[in-house]
């Protein structure tokens, strides 16, 4: 006697891989194909796809994003603070972010040096330099 409820014996998916061999698989319910045969699910899979690499997926900084400018390290606030919140609102991919802070930071350094050899300028300048002896830093 046969049971119509029965449920049909289980069975691999249709698909054969390029190898040759049968997908061993199992179908998706109701389907003689596994997810990753099904030729109606390709668009499905290429977005899971996208949303797999989304984390480090390089998005650009808009077209029209102004040049951003600093000559000190206080400058540099509102590009981190700027920076932070495109991150959060997923408008910059991470690896951007950390691009940029490592860029800043490398400018960071441009600054030291710069003011270092300004100060070492006008302590030339102001004599106190060039000067040697006990008297060197006697004022004048
Ligand atoms: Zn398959």
């Amino acid at each position: 006697m046969k049971n119509p409820k029965a449920k049909p014996v289980k069975q691999a998916c249709a698909a054969i891989k390029p190898d040759g061999s049968p997908c061993s698989a199992t179908p998706q319910q109701g389907k003689i194909f596994c997810f990753f045969h099904d030729p109606k699910k390709a668009e499905e899979r290429r977005d899971a796809q996208v949303r797999g690499g989304e984390g480090n997926r390089a998005l650009p900084l808009p077209i029209d994003a102004p040049d951003f400018n600093a000559e000190t390290v206080a400058d540099l606030r509102p590009l981190f603070l700027a920076t932070i919140n495109q991150v959060r609102r997923r408008e910059l991919s991470p690896n951007a972010a950390t691009a940029i802070s490592n860029l800043a930071n490398g400018l960071v350094k441009t600054f030291e040096d710069r003011d270092s050899r300004q100060r070492l300028r006008e302590l030339d300048e102001s004599g106190v330099t060039r000067r040697s002896g006990r008297n060197a830093a006697a004022p004048r």
